[in-house]
C-alpha cells in the first residue's frame, strides 16, 4: 500500500547523485522505502547497480587531486554554510527522519542538531590541519612531518540515525580533502539524498560527493573495494558485517574505520543516586526505542538497590506512549522492521524461558507499524541470549551483583567495547571503573555519551578508529614525512 505523499517526501529529489548531477540508475531501477509506522510505501528511490557504483567512483577518483589543492577555509565554509542551512531546515528533516526510521519527532528534531553540529565542528577542524618541523636528534637530518588526505572514500552509513550517522563521516571526509562515495542504508536514504542536495547547494564542487542508495549493497560494495582507485573505508553498522568488509578490505589495504555493534553494560553502585540512575536509564534504554549502538543493553544493578531500581524503572517504562512518530506525545515509536521486532520479540521469550520475570511490556503491539511494548525483565538468567546479543529494542534486562569485581567482570563478559554507563558517587570507585571496564567510552552518572566534540567508538569488536572530536579528521588523513639535509652542512 502506497500513503498519500508527505510533501517533504513529494518534493526530495531521490535519484542518484554522481558528478554533481542527479540521474537515474543506469538499468532505471529502483527500490521502495516504507513507513515503519504503517508499513506502507512512502516513495521510491533509484537503485544504483555496480556500474553506477563504478561510475561514482571514476568521479571520485577524477575529482581528488584537484580537491585535495582547495584552501582549507574553502572547504570549512562549505561545511559552514551546509551547517546553516540544515539547520534552517531542521523541520525538514526531521519529518523525513521520522518518516523513514520512526523515531518520535522530538528525538528526530534532536537528532538533527547532533548531525548538523558534525558539520560546524569540522568547519572549525578543517583549518587546523597540522604537521611538524624538527631536528633529528643527531642534530643533523631535518625532519618534516604533515598531513595529506587519504584519497577517494567509501562511506557506508545504517539506518538507526540517517542524518547523523552520515554527517559523522562526510564532514571529516570534505574537511580533509577526501573525495566520497555516500552508500546509504537501503531502508531510510531520504534523509541522506537530502543532505546532499543540501551539500550541494553549499558548494561542494562535482564529484567530490557521491551518493549511490542501492538494494544491493554486496554487489556495489565489493566492485568499489577491488578497484585499487579506492582508497578508504568508513563504515557504521554491525559487527558481523563489520567484519567481512574489514577482510575485502586486505586486498587493496584500504584505510579502515569500522563503527560496530555494541552491548552497553549499565551499573549501578549502591551509593548512586538512584533517581538520577532511572532516569540515566529510561535515556540510555530508550533514546530510538534501543535501537543505538550506545543502548544499554544489561542493567547490572548492586543488590541492595536492585529491588528500588528495578521497581522504578518498570513503572516509568510502563507509562511511556507507544505510537507513530509523528504522533504529539509519542515516546516511542515502531521498530524499523518485523524482522527486527520479530528478533527483539525473541530474545525476550529467550530470557523468559530461562526463568526471567516480565515486570512490563514482553510483547509486539498489534496493528499496523512495528510497534513493541518498553519491556523490564528482572532476574535475568547470566546465559541468556539477550546478555550477549544486541537487543536493538526497547527491553531492559537487570540482572544483580555483589561487590564491584562482580560488577566489573561481569561487564566486560563480551566481544563487544563501544559504550558502558556507571552511577556511583564514589570518586575512587570511579576512577578504577574508568580503568577496568573494557569499553571506548564511559557515561559517568551520564546516560548519553554522543557528543561531535568527543572521540567516538569502540574496542575489542566494537570497532577502530574514531569519529568526531579531534580525532575524527585524522581517519581521512594519511601522515608522511619528509627527511631534509642539515642546512648547515
Ligand atoms: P548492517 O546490516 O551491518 O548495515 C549497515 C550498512 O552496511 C548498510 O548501509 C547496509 O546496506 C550495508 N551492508 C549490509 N550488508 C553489506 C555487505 N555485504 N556489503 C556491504 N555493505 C553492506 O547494520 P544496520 O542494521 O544497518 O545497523 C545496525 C547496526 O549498526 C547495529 O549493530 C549497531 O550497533 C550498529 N551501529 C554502530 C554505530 C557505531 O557508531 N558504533 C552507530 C550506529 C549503528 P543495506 O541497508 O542495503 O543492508
Amino acid at each position: 500500500m502506497t500513503s498519500k505523499p508527505n510533501t517533504v517526501v513529494g518534493t526530495l529529489e531521490s535519484r542518484l547523485f554522481i558528478n554533481g548531477r542527479w540521474r537515474n540508475a543506469e538499468n532505471d531501477k529502483t527500490f521502495q522505502v516504507y513507513n515503519p509506522a504503517t508499513g506502507e510505501v512512502l516513495t521510491s528511490v533509484s537503485d544504483a547497480s555496480a556500474a553506477d557504483g563504478r561510475a561514482a567512483l571514476d568521479a571520485a577518483a577524477s575529482a581528488q587531486r584537484q580537491w585535495a589543492r582547495t584552501a582549507p577555509r574553502v572547504r570549512s565554509e562549505i561545511l559552514r554554510s551546509a551547517f546553516d542551512a540544515v539547520t534552517a531546515r531542521a523541520e525538514e528533516f526531521a519529518t523525513l527522519i521520522t518518516l523513514e526510521m520512526g523515531k518520535p519527532l522530538a528525538e528526530a528534531r534532536a537528532e538533527v542538531t547532533y548531525g548538523a553540529e558534525y558539520l560546524r565542528w569540522f568547519a572549525e577542524e578543517a583549518v587546523r590541519i597540522g604537521g611538524r618541523y624538527t631536528t633529528a636528534p643527531d642534530g643533523r637530518t631535518r625532519l618534516l612531518v604533515h598531513k595529506r588526505p587519504v584519497g577517494p572514500s567509501l562511506l557506508i552509513t545504517p539506518w538507526n540515525f540517517p542524518l547523523a550517522m552520515a554527517t559523522r563521516k562526510i564532514a571529516p571526509a570534505i574537511a580533509a580533502g577526501c573525495t566520497m562515495i555516500l552508500k546509504p542504508a537501503a531502508l531510510t536514504p531520504l534523509t541522506s539524498l537530502l543532505l546532499t542536495n543540501v551539500l550541494a547547494d553549499a558548494g561542494v564542487p562535482a564529484g567530490v560527493l557521491n551518493v549511490v542508495p542501492t538494494s544491493t549493497a554486496g554487489a556495489v560494495v565489493s566492485g568499489l573495494m577491488t578497484d585499487s582507485r579506492l582508497r578508504k573505508l568508513s563504515f557504521t553498522g554491525s559487527t558481523e558485517v563489520g567484519r567481512r568488509l574489514l577482510a575485502d578490505s586486505a586486498t587493496q589495504v584500504l584505510r579502515t574505520s569500522m563503527e560496530l555493534g555494541g552491548n552497553a553494560p549499565f551499573l549501578v553502585f549502591e551509593d548512586a543516586d538512584i533517581d538520577a540512575a532511572v532516569e540515566g536509564a529510561l535515556q540510555a534504554k530508550l533514546r530510538n526505542m534501543g535501537e543505538a549502538c550506545t543502548a544499554a543493553n544489561r542493567f547490572l544493578v548492586q543488590e541492595s538497590v536492585a529491588d528500588e531500581f528495578t521497581d522504578k524503572l518498570t513503572q516509568r517504562m510502563a507509562a511511556m506512549v507507544v505510537g507513530p512518530g509523528m504522533s504529539a506525545g509519542t515516546h516511542i515509536g515502531p521498530l524499523i522492521d518485523e524482522e527486527s521486532r520479530a528478533k527483539v520479540h525473541e530474545l525476550v521469550e529467550n530470557a523468559v524461558r530461562g526463568g526471567a520475570v516480565v515486570r512490563t511490556g514482553g510483547s509486539p503491539v498489534d496493528g499496523p507499524g512495528y510497534f513493541y511494548r518498553p519491556t523490564v525483565l528482572a532476574d535475568v538468567e547470566p546465559d541468556a541470549r539477550l546478555l550477549r546479543e544486541e537487543i536493538f529494542g526497547p527491553v531492559a534486562p537487570v540482572v544483580r551483583f555483589a561487590t564491584e569485581d562482580q560488577a566489573v567482570a561481569a561487564a566486560n563478559n563480551t566481544e563487544y567495547g563501544l559504550v558502558a554507563y556507571v552511577y556511583t558517587k564514589d570518586t575512587g570507585r570511579t576512577l578504577r571503573l574508568l580503568e577496568e571496564i573494557e569499553s571506548g567510552m564511559l557515561g559517568i552518572n551520564v546516560g548519553v555519551v554522543s557528543n561531535p566534540a568527543a572521540p567516538f567508538g569502540g574496542v575489542k569488536q566494537s570497532g577502530l578508529g574514531r569519529e568526531g572530536g579531534t580525532e575524527g579528521i585524522d581517519e581521512y588523513l594519511e601522515t608522511r614525512y619528509a627527511g631534509l639535509s642539515d642546512p648547515y652542512a
